[in-house]
Parts: structure tokens; C-alpha cells; sequence
């Protein structure tokens, strides 16, 4: 691993200040993600900035909805009973994602910001632009199994990684960020970039900006959503397909559908096709499956064709847990 520098900041501005000073800068919170790619050697910062101490913790769940501090752990949202009950995707979410010791240190704004798990990002021997640009991309012409149907572009296809961020996204969540130009909120779905040929930047964070709090509107689809996920193996896997889903049903018609896909995208994929399909339609399994039909867009390789078909099983299976059985 290489030499780094190594302080503690005591306040934002401290933070900010001490992000933009020094190039190569990082800000480390949990660091779940981050040691490990400095030990695989898949990320070099010059200089840590430990955020830890930053009053950012908060979990708040009123009546016109919810904000997480980006330093909450994820073991804490996903156990907070007013979470589990006014969002149940983003309880699930969590609980899907890594294992009990990691989701007690991880953080909200930590798992926003992980890297790929692309096999060749995290192998410093091979080929990749993400990693290094202009080396080129090994998943293309290699294993692409687990790799990305939307968003991909000539540089990049790897799949972004987050189960939470699919959740924001599917629940229309703001992102709040500070940076050296102040603050500013963006929907959670413009958050991530896609790769098009700067696939170095798996984000729309300027240098020294950094995450705050993440909030999300209650409403009646929030309370009936779920997260469902697809993985090799049952337990601390990433995403082969996932879904987060949530309705809102009146009278037996659905009122409003939110739909978005984890490991399939580039970044979180939010279904608009599908969610268009759903809206007035009666909530019955032949209108889910006409959504799941209505899937569009998916530009799969050899190897991750299945994932197509995936998907609209995983759709079909979310609306149906969400709207009723068949
Ligand atoms: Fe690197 Fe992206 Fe290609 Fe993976 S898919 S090798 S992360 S450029």
C-alpha cells in the first residue's frame, strides 16, 4: 500500500477545506470500501481525511419524510423501525448489501460512493479505464458475465454496485452535498454518471465536495415499496439483477409505480418504461407483467443476455410481493 498522510477533521469546513488544499485527497469515514482498494492497490490517496467526527449521523423519519446523515451506519437505518415501516425498499436495501461486521461500519454516504466490483478495476495487473485511463477494457472482450445491459459505453461496462442507491433512486430521494462552492441538493438518480468516455468519474462530486444527508418524501408508494435482490449466493453477494419497487394502489388501480434496477446499469436504473405501463392500470399480475414486458432498452453481450430475462422476473416477482399474488 502506499505512504499516506493521515488527519482528522474536526468540522465541515475543516474538511472541505483540507480536501481542496491537497491534491490527491480522499475522505475516509467507515472505510469498508476504501482499505480495500488502497490494499489491492486499486486506489493510492495521498492524503486521508477522516470524517468521522462530522455531526452527520442523523436518522429522522417525521411525517414529511425521511433524512439520513451520510454517517449513519447502515446496520442502525436498516434497524430503525420507523425506516423499516415508511421504507420498507430502504431497510431491505441494507440488509441485502455486505454482511452484519461491514454494515455495523459502513456509512449512508460510503456505500453511495463505492467503486465497481469489476474483477479487472480491482486487479492492478490488468487493463482498465476506469482505473487507468485510456489502458482500455478488459470486461469487453473478457468475463463480462456480471457486467452492465444499460449504460454501458465503449470504455466502460461495469455495473455500479450500490443496493441503497437503487432504493433512493426507485423513491425519487435528494442527495445533499457541500463542497468549497457551497451546498446543493440533486435527485438521487443524477448522482452517478454514466461511463461515455471519462469512466474514471463514477460521479457528478467535484473535487473537495462531499455527501451530507440523503432525504427522501414519504408517500404512499415509500410505505408499500420492497427491494428484491438477485445474487450468486444468498448471503454478502453483490447484485445479478435487482429491483426496488414501490406502488400505490387505490381501489384496486395503480395510482403511481416507482421502479428501479441494481446490477444491470451503469448506475442505478430507474424502469420508466415500466412505470408508465403500471400507472392506471388495474393492480393485477396481467398488468405486472405487461410492466415487466415493457422493459426497454437493455444493449446485453454474450454473456449477460440472461440478465434481460432476469429482470423482468425480478420485476414481475417485486409487484407482485408489493400488489398481490396470483
Ligand atoms: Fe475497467 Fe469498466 Fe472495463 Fe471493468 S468494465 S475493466 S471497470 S473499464
Amino acid at each position: 500500500m502506499q505512504p499516506f498522510d493521515y488527519v482528522r477533521a474536526g468540522d465541515l469546513h475543516a474538511a472541505i477545506t483540507g480536501a481542496g488544499a491537497i491534491d490527491g485527497s480522499a475522505f475516509i469515514a467507515g472505510g469498508t470500501d476504501l482499505m480495500q482498494l488502497m490494499k489491492e492497490g486499486a486506489a493510492a490517496p495521498r492524503h486521508l481525511i477522516d470524517i468521522n467526527g462530522l455531526p452527520c449521523t442523523e436518522i429522522k423519519v417525521l411525517p414529511e419524510g425521511l433524512r439520513l446523515g451520510a454517517l449513519a451506519r447502515m446496520a442502525d437505518v436498516a434497524d430503525d423501525p420507523d425506516v423499516r415501516r415508511s421504507f420498507p425498499a430502504i431497510a431491505e436495501a441494507l440488509l441485502a448489501s455486505a454482511s452484519p461486521q461491514v454494515r455495523n461500519a459502513a456509512t449512508i454516504g460510503g456505500n453511495l460512493l463505492q467503486r465497481t466490483r469489476c474483477t479487472y478495476f480491482r486487479d492492478p495487473a490488468m487493463p482498465c479505464n476506469k482505473r487507468a485511463p485510456t489502458s482500455g477494457c478488459s470486461a469487453l472482450r473478457g468475463d463480462h458475465r456480471l457486467h452492465a445491459i444499460f449504460g454501458g459505453s465503449e470504455h466502460c461496462i461495469a455495473t455500479h454496485p450500490s443496493d441503497l442507491a437503487v432504493a433512493l433512486v426507485a423513491l425519487d430521494a435528494v442527495v445533499e452535498i457541500e463542497g468549497p462552492g457551497g451546498p446543493r441538493r440533486i435527485p438521487a438518480l443524477e448522482l452517478h454518471r454514466l461511463p461515455g468516455d471519462l469512466p474514471e468519474r463514477d460521479t457528478v462530486l467535484e473535487p473537495g465536495e462531499l455527501i451530507v444527508a440523503v432525504e427522501v418524501e414519504a408517500s404512499a408508494a415509500a410505505a408499500r415499496s420492497c427491494y428484491l435482490k438477485i445474487r450468486d449466493r444468498a448471503s454478502f453477494e453483490f447484485a445479478l439483477v435487482s429491483v426496488a419497487a414501490g406502488l400505490e394502489i387505490e381501489d384496486g388501480v395503480v395510482r403511481a409505480a416507482r421502479l428501479a434496477a441494481g446490477g444491470v446499469g451503469t448506475k442505478p436504473w430507474r424502469l420508466q418504461a415500466a412505470e408508465a405501463a403500471l400507472a392506471g392500470q388495474p393492480a393485477t399480475p396481467e398488468s405486472y407483467e405487461l410492466a415487466a414486458h415493457a422493459i426497454e432498452g437493455a444493449r446485453p453481450l454474450p454473456m449477460n443476455a440472461f440478465k434481460v430475462e432476469l429482470l423482468r422476473r425480478a420485476v414481475r416477482r417485486a409487484l407482485l410481493a408489493l400488489g398481490g399474488t396470483p
